[in-house]
C-alpha cells in the first residue's frame, strides 16, 4: 500500500525514519485510526479535533491544520483505492528525531508525520443471531492517569490486551481501585439495564472515543433509548442485561461472557441491535 511519510507518499514497505526518532525511543507521539468505508469517513472531524488536542496537549507543535489534514488523508484513501474498499488509516505524528537521547523537548525539531492504510471489515449485520459476539477478561486498570490522551506510548494498554488474548478472549474490561468500569485496552465500554444504555464519564481515566460521541449523541437524537454518563461499579457489569465495547474497528460490539459467566442471558440483547441501527444510519453524517 502506498504510506505518507514527512510530506512524501511512497510504499509502506519502503518507508524509514531514524532509531533516534522520539516515537521510537520515548513512545513520544499522538496517533488516530480513522475508518474509510467505499471512501466515506467516519468522525473524520473529531478525528482530527481529537489529534489536534492531544498534539497541543504534549507541545508537540505540527503546523498542519485540520483542513489540510482532511486533504492529506483524503488523498492518501484515494491512492490506496479507498472508493472501492473498506479502509482505516493510522496516522501518527510523533515529536520528531533529535541528535541525542534526552528526555526533555527538544526545540527546533520537525514533528515526523508517518500515515498508512490497512484494510477492514465490512461493518457487522445488524441482526443479532448473525452478529459476531465478544468474551472478555477483566483486570485493575493499571494503565497511566492520562488515558485521555491518545498516546503512541501504548505498553500499559498492550499488556492489558495481552491478559485478555492469552486467556482466549478478544478483550480486558477494566476498572479503577474504586472498581468502577473505565474501559476496555483499545475500546470504550458500556452496560445496558433495564433498557438504558449506561457508560463512564469522560474524564482522564478513558479515551474519549469518537465511536463513543457518535453512539451517544446519535441515540439521543433518535430518543427511543435513553443514555446516562455516569460511574458505573462492576456490580453493576456482572449484573447487567447487556454489555458493549466500541471502537473506530469494532463499531458497536456485544460482549456476551465477562471472565467465562454469561451477560444476561449470554445472547446479543435486543437494546444493542436498536443502538447498532440508530449508529449506522447516523456514523456518515455525524460530525
Ligand atoms: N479506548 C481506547 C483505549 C482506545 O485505544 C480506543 C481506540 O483505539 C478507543 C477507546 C475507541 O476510540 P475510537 O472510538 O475513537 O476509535
Amino acid at each position: 500500500s502506498i504510506a505518507y511519510l514527512n510530506g512524501e507518499y511512497l510504499p509502506l514497505e519502503e518507508a524509514r525514519i531514524s532509531p533516534l526518532d522520539r516515537g521510537f525511543l520515548f513512545g513520544d507521539g499522538i496517533y488516530e485510526v480513522i475508518p474509510y468505508y467505499n471512501g466515506k469517513s467516519v468522525g473524520l472531524v473529531p478525528h482530527i479535533e481529537r489529534m489536534i488536542d492531544g498534539l497541543a496537549s504534549v507541545e508537540i507543535k505540527c503546523k498542519k491544520s485540520a483542513d489540510e489534514w482532511k486533504v492529506l488523508l483524503d488523498d492518501l484513501i484515494a491512492r490506496n483505492e479507498g472508493a472501492t474498499n473498506n479502509l482505516g488509516v493510522y496516522v501518527h505524528v510523533s515529536r520528531g528525531t533529535d541528535v541525542k537521547r534526552f528526555h526533555a523537548y527538544p526545540e527546533n525539531v520537525e514533528p515526523t508525520i508517518f500515515c498508512f492504510t490497512f484494510a477492514i471489515k465490512d461493518p457487522e449485520p445488524v441482526d443479532r443471531e448473525k452478529v459476531h459476539a465478544y468474551t472478555v477478561t477483566t483486570s485493575e486498570d493499571l494503565r497511566w492517569k492520562r488515558c485521555h490522551i491518545k498516546s503512541t506510548a501504548l505498553l500499559g494498554n498492550v499488556m492489558h490486551f495481552q491478559q485478555g488474548h492469552a486467556s482466549g478472549n478478544s478483550e480486558c474490561l477494566l476498572y479503577n481501585a474504586n472498581n468502577e468500569l473505565t474501559e476496555g485496552s483499545s475500546v470504550n465500554a458500556y452496560i445496558v439495564k433495564d433498557g438504558v444504555v449506561i457508560t463512564p464519564i469522560q474524564d482522564n481515566q478513558i479515551l474519549p472515543g469518537i465511536t463513543r460521541r457518535i453512539i451517544i449523541d446519535s441515540l439521543v437524537a433518535d430518543g427511543s433509548i435513553k443514555v446516562e454518563e455516569r460511574n458505573v461499579t462492576m456490580d453493576e457489569v456482572y449484573s447487567a442485561d447487556e454489555v458493549w465495547i466500541s471502537s473506530s474497528s469494532k463499531e458497536i460490539a456485544p460482549i456476551t461472557q465477562i471472565d467465562g459467566k454469561p451477560v444476561g442471558n449470554g445472547k446479543v440483547g435486543p437494546v444493542w441491535e436498536a443502538a447498532f441501527r440508530i449508529y449506522t444510519d447516523a456514523k456518515f453524517t455525524h460530525s
